[in-house]
């Protein structure tokens, strides 16, 4: 058990900056998730932490050690990767048990851990076959069980349902989840994938261009979005996001008037989720906050229709009834209520409200 501490921990490699400045602390028994797009930092942080990578500047510490000079072994966290990493020569049973070997566990514990480690993970029946007489999914629960056979006092875990198919993937994350609780051991997870990290997360860093933009519950990241890439990055759909300028507490955009949103005065970016806005059956457009528009697109979601107008330079999305049906080119007007819209900063993207 363990705490992870990172103090202002920056990577470098000559004038290009891939981590910059990285200052957090993991709790103990937290299950921590780094999110952001391809080449924001994520798996550098990770690497750095499992000692794969060295920081340029920064302390990193796990637990009471300062681990910065120590070698990956002697830092006790487990990895689980992408690609499973699994010996292709050896059965199920001994590749769960290679880091018991490696670490000199001696021998007599070896059957229990690697028994219970693997029913953990439903292996069980699958012991004696090798990695090539296995299913994906059936890997990366070896590559899981091997983490957990060592008992370490940190996993890492950088985007391990990738090379999944959807259902699976959904699958082995509950599994994943149910085992971190079981566990209760620190964990650090990497994902470009906002549903993973909302699902499996007691807390989100959101990373951008190697930059810690947000850290956060998902409820917090979701309702209080701190910047318009949170806000653009978060949620499916992401947040409308609308460019226009506040005149006396009004928002105005392209084909958008939104009242009582602020009283700052000048450029602004208006932000409106579709489940917070309606669709305006009759008299569109007569009542100021709504926006009156073309169809763009209609996707039947089966729990409900999408509709996406052109608005405000943006495509804009609101959910409507299941049954909802239209055409594309229909007008419709779309009510938003100033309450649940978010006005962000237009130049530093910064929330204001
Ligand atoms: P992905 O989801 O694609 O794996 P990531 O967020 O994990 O992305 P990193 O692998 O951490 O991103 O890379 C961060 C940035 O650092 C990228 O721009 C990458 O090109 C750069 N980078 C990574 N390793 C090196 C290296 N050895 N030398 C120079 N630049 C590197």
């Amino acid at each position: 058990m363990a705490e992870v501490r990172l103090e202002h921990v920056t990577k470098r490699w000559g004038a290009f900056v891939g981590v910059a400045d990285f200052d957090l602390t993991i709790a103990d028994r937290e299950f921590l998730v780094l999110l952001g797009p391809s080449g924001c930092g994520k798996t550098t942080t990770m690497r750095m932490i499992a000692g794969l990578e060295d920081a340029t500047s920064g302390s990193i510490y796990i637990g009471d050690r300062r681990v910065n000079d120590l070698d990956p072994k002697d830092r006790d966290v487990a990895m689980v990767f992408q690609s499973y990493g699994l010996y292709p020569n050896m059965n199920v049973y001994e590749n769960i048990r290679f880091p018991l070997k490696v670490r000199k566990v001696p021998a007599s514990e070896h059957d229990e851990r690697v028994r219970r480690a693997s029913a953990m993970v439903e292996l069980d029946a699958f012991l004696h076959r090798k990695p090539a007489e296995l299913s994906g999914g059936q890997r990366q629960r070896v590559a899981l069980a091997r983490a957990i056979v060592r008992e370490p006092t940190v996993f890492l875990m950088d985007e391990p349902l990738s090379n999944l198919d959807a259902k699976l993937r959904v699958s082995t994350r509950a599994q994943i989840k149910n085992l971190q609780h079981e566990l209760k051991v620190t964990t650090i997870y990497v994902t470009h994938d906002q549903i993973e990290a909302m699902t499996l997360a007691d807390r989100v860093v959101v990373m951008n261009k190697g930059v810690i933009q947000q850290v956060g519950t998902p409820t917090e990241i979701y309702d209080d979005p701190a910047n318009t890439f949170v806000a653009g990055f978060i949620g499916s759909p992401a947040m409308n996001l609308m460019e226009g300028k506040v005149e006396r507490g009004v928002f105005v955009g392209q084909n958008v008037r939104v009242p009582g949103v602020s009283t700052k005065e000048g450029p602004a970016t208006l932000g409106f989720r579709a489940e917070d806005a309606s669709l305006v059956m009759e008299g569109a457009g007569e009542r100021p906050g709504e926006i009156v528009a073309p169809i763009y697109t209609l996707e039947l979601l089966g729990d409900a229709t999408m509709i996406t107008v052109r608005a405000g330079g943006a495509l804009v999305s609101v959910k409507a009834h299941k049954d909802y049906r239209a055409e594309i080119g229909d007008m419709v007007g779309i009510r938003l209520a100033p309450e649940l819209c978010h006005l962000f900063d237009a130049e530093s993207g910064a929330r204001l409200t």
